[in-house]
Formats: structure tokens, sequence, C-alpha cells
């Protein structure tokens, strides 16, 4: 639990991010200066209905998925536009709940204008008459601002029909995620959107050909649709700018776990890892030294200290075997037990299973079985070559990403931690006093 953020609203919703100005913050990816300026850009771009223009200029900044896959963001608007279909659906996706992602609750919370304006300029782009914002059930405080901007947004003339005398159709509505981790899905959502059971479909068809009630759909996620006004009200030389060290653009990151201040912040990409957890977030506790650090949660494994002066790059991180994906980053100082934090995310992925494919079903059980006897200093012989082709079933058989990541938090570890595996599994010690005493159970 973050325990620095305080609700401006009440104590009922004690885990609110703290606003930008309480914390010094001075949010640099808003175009807009005052309120009445807000969806300025969304007014231009109906009346010229210049498109072509505007696909070009988010390609020119390389805007890509900040849900986490970073697939560029061009290419799916310009698919849902071009698939055949005279309905169509935007979706935003603002169900995170990879573990350590919060960014998007913040951008909810102080910039919900750019998210739906994000939304309409997309519905305007592809065609489509209806938009969902789809968030997730915890954030009761941030479904009340965006209830509340939508009112707003249709005060202002700006959805239902014949938007501006542009004979543009757009409205839009909040949806309130059923709940669970697999309901963030992007197919188990739309199912969750058409009253049924919230779990994954096979793919192909894409989503932009066949989303929400089998339409075209052009799906993002909050901070995706967020960043599109930046590029748009701004330009893209300037969002191409701001990144640093070679890197395009900015990034909401997230950072928990054993850090002085934790909190959202908005970087520039291609600061190093080390420069985010030291300069935003304070460093470690006094006394305490970091050992490891998940750049996105536990989907894109641990990385060992050493890796601290890696950049926040989509493809830098790449190289490393890990990715840049949510901006979730989880920082463990000589407290934690990389082992056991890989315990810990393989049961959450176990639990988290919607059950649909046996693969994931069964695998991700077999894995928590695996580690827990790890953590105990069980080895089986044969333990790894069971990892390593339980691994390659998981990431090759499951149907969603939930089972093919599952094997990345204990594939980590075994590559960057051999001589913490080897204290556990041969000398039965556990540096951090974690395993062995049955507090991991
Ligand atoms: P994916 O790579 O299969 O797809 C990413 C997006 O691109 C999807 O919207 C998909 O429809 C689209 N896409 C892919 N190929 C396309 C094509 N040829 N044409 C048009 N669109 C195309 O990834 P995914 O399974 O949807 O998501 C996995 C990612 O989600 C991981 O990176 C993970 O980190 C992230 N994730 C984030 C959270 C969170 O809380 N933010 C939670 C879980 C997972
Ligand atoms: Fe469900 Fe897991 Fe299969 Fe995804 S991989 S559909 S979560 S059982």
């Amino acid at each position: 639990v973050d325990r620095e953020l305080v609700s401006p609203r009440g104590e009922e919703h004690s885990h609110a991010p703290r606003s930008p100005e309480e914390r010094g913050m001075t949010i640099q990816c808003d175009p807009y200066a005052t309120e009445a300026e807000h969806y300025g850009i969304f007014r231009r771009v109906i009346a010229q209905k210049n498109y072509d223009e505007v696909l070009a200029l988010l390609k020119g900044g390389d805007l890509r998925g900040m849900g986490g896959a970073g697939f560029p963001t061009f290419i799916k608007w310009e698919g849902a536009r071009k698939s055949p279909g005279i309905e169509k659906f935007v979706v935003c996706n603002a169900d995170e709940s990879e573990p350590g992602t919060i960014k998007d609750r913040f951008i909810l919370q102080y910039l919900p204008h750019m998210v739906f304006e994000g939304m309409m300029i997309a519905g305007a782009i592809v065609g489509a008459q209806y938009g969902y914002l789809y968030i997730r059930h915890e954030y009761e405080l941030q479904t009340e601002v965006l209830n509340e901007e939508l009112n707003r947004i249709r005060a202002l003339g700006l959805l239902g029909n014949n938007i501006m005398g542009t004979g543009i159709d757009f409205d839009m509505e909040v949806f309130v995620s059923p709940g669970g981790y697999i309901c963030g899905e992007e197919t188990a959502l739309m199912e969750a959107i058409q009253g049924n059971r919230s779990e994954p479909r096979n793919k192909p068809p894409r989503t932009v050909n066949s989303g929400v009630w089998n339409k075209p759909t052009a799906l993002n996620n909050v901070e995706t649709f967020c960043h599109a006004i930046t590029i748009l009200g701004k330009g893209g030389q300037w969002y191409h700018d701001i990144g640093q060290n070679g890197s395009a653009g900015i990034k909401f990151v997230g950072v928990t776990g054993n850090v002085k201040h934790p909190g959202v912040f908005e970087v520039p990409m291609g600061i190093s890892y080390r420069e985010l957890i030291y300069g935003y977030a304070g460093g470690p506790l006094e006394g305490r030294e970091i050992i490891g650090f998940a750049p996105s949660g536990p989907s894109s494994g641990y990385l060992p200290a050493s890796q601290l002066d890696l950049a926040l790059d989509w493809d830098k991180v790449k190289a490393v075997g890990s990715m840049l994906g949510s901006g979730a980053v989880v920082v463990c100082d000589d407290t934690s037990c990389m082992l056991d934090m890989a315990l810990v995310a393989s049961r959450f992925y176990r639990n988290e299973s919607c059950g649909k494919c046996s693969p994931c079903r069964i695998g991700t059980q077999k894995l928590v079985d695996l580690i827990e006897n790890w953590t105990q200093g069980v080895n089986h012989g044969g333990d790894e070559k069971l990892l390593k082709d339980l691994s390659n079933v998981l990431r090759t058989a499951s149907l969603c990403g939930l089972g093919q990541i599952s094997p990345a938090p204990i594939q980590s570890v075994q590559k960057h931690f051999p001589e913490l595996m080897r204290q556990h599994i041969e000398d039965h010690v556990c540096t951090a006093g974690i395993c062995f005493s049955g507090s991991t159970l």
C-alpha cells in the first residue's frame, strides 16, 4: 500500500493519488493552459476533417500503445478506419491491473479531458458512433471524476448527433469492469461490455476488425489517448524532442516498492531507471541497498541492480529480455528475496487465470508448485528441465498474455540471480530471511 497517497476528496478514497500541485509537479503533456480551452483540438479536427494529417502526426511522434505492448497507434486507428462496416466503436482500457501499475489512475483523475478528447478524435477518424471508457471497479473516485467530465462535454454540445453541425454522431459512457485481472485483457473486456463472462477470445480476428459487438473497434490505453492530445496540441516535434538520449516522447511511470517516495511521475523517455528511482522516487530507504527491479511489474520479469543504468526505451529494455510495458517500476531492496518475488508473482497468475485454456489453468499451478519447492530448498532431479518445458508450453500454447507471460518472473530470477537460486537450493539459505520460515505460504 502506498502510504504517501492521500485523497484530496476525503478519507473514503485514502489511496487516491496526490494532486500534481501537492507534489510540486508540473504536468508537461497537457497542451491546454485553461479549462475554457479544453476540446479545442477536437473542434478543429472535426471541422477540418483532416484525418490523414492527424494520423501522420501520430506516426511522426512515434506514439505507441502505453498499456504495455507498445503497438503503433496510427496503425491501429488506420486499421479500424479501413475495416469495412458502418457501425464502429472506440474503447479506452482503464482497467490497469498489472501489479505496480498506477499511472492510469493518476491520468484519469487529473487529465480526464485529455483522455476523453483522445477518444473523441479516434471516434471521428475511424468513423465510430460510440465509445466506452472501461474502468476498473476499485477506481470509484476516478469514475466520479470521469462522469462529471462527461456531463461537462455533453453540456458543451460536443457529444450526441450532428456535433457542431459536422454530421458527426458520437457518444460515450463510463463502463465499470466486473473486476479481476483478466477482465482487462482487450477481448475479455469486450465480452464484459457485451454482458458475457469475461474471458479472452481467440485471435485473430483482431480488435480493429472485430471488437465490441464484433464490430471494428479502436481500443487503446488511457495514456495513449492522453498522449495523442499532447502530440496534436504541442506538435510531433515537441513530443519527439522531449525524449532524452535518442528516445522519443514522454511517459507516466509508477514507482512502488522499496523507495522513499513511491508515486506516479511524468518523465522523458530515455532517462535511466537509476535516475527515475533515485532522482524522482528518492532512492532506497536509509541503510538499504537496491538488489533488483521490475521495469513493468512481474510481467516484465526482474532485472538486477547492475542494470539500473538501462534507459526507459521500448527497444533498449526489450534488448535485455524485458519490457518497458506499462511503466510499473517495482523496486526491491535487500530485505526482499527475488525468489519469493517470483513465487508471489506466480501465485498471482495462478489465482487470476480464468481457466479457459488448459496450458494456463494447469501450467500456472505447476509453476507455483515448482517455485514453492525451491523456496523451501527442495529440488527434485530434472526440475530445471521441467521449468524449461513448462515455460515453453505456457508461452506457446496459452490463449492470452496472462498464461504466455506467467513464466517470466521465475525465468528472470534464474537468469539474473543464479547465486540466490543456488543458496536456496543447495545451502538452504535465504539471506533476506523470508523463505524457510513458512511466512511466504
Ligand atoms: P499484443 O501484442 O497481442 O497486442 C497489443 C495491441 O496491438 C492489441 O490492442 C492488439 O489488438 C493490437 N494489435 C496487435 N497486432 C495488430 C495488428 N496486426 N493490427 C492491428 N492491431 C494489432 O498484446 P496484448 O496481449 O493485447 O497485451 C499484452 C500487453 O499488455 C503486455 O505488454 C503487458 O505488459 C500488458 N498488460 C498491461 C496491463 C496493465 O495493467 N496496463 C495488464 C496486463 C498486461
Ligand atoms: Fe484464461 Fe489463462 Fe487461457 Fe488467458 S491463458 S484464456 S487467462 S486460461
